[in-house]
């Protein structure tokens, strides 16, 4: 069993220290990814479009929207298309503006992928 359940048990804190301190389960939890401005063809764009499941990702002409509100970390976007993307890290989403969450990123036009 777990050391830090049993001293939850003993002390009666449920919570961790965080925000004050960082918790180090954070390193492991999935986050959204960042994509990288540039690296995507409109037809790579379509592509993650399709298979995104919770619509975080929409293409408006050379634009690809990207809502991190509603990103569920899944990993499929990463997974097809691994050179327009890394793991953001984030995870402390709050903001008081949703439009705050809602990302562009700029597409390659699809005759400059191969330049
Ligand atoms: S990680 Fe999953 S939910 Fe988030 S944008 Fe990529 S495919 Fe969509």
């Amino acid at each position: 069993m777990p050391q830090w359940f049993i001293r939850g048990l003993r002390r009666g804190v449920v919570t961790t220290r965080y925000p004050a301190k960082p918790d180090p389960s954070a390193r492991d939890l999935p986050g959204p990814p960042a994509f990288r401005p540039g690296s995507l063809t409109g037809v790579a764009a379509d592509a993650l479009v399709q298979i995104c499941p919770s619509r975080a990702l929409t293409r408006i002409g050379d634009v690809l929207m990207f809502d991190v509100g509603a990103c569920t970390a899944c990993g499929r976007c990463r997974e097809r298309a691994p050179n327009a993307m890394a793991a953001s890290g984030e995870f402390e989403l709050a903001t008081a503006a949703r439009q705050a969450l809602i990302k562009r990123i700029p597409l390659l036009a699809d005759s400059e992928a191969s330049a």
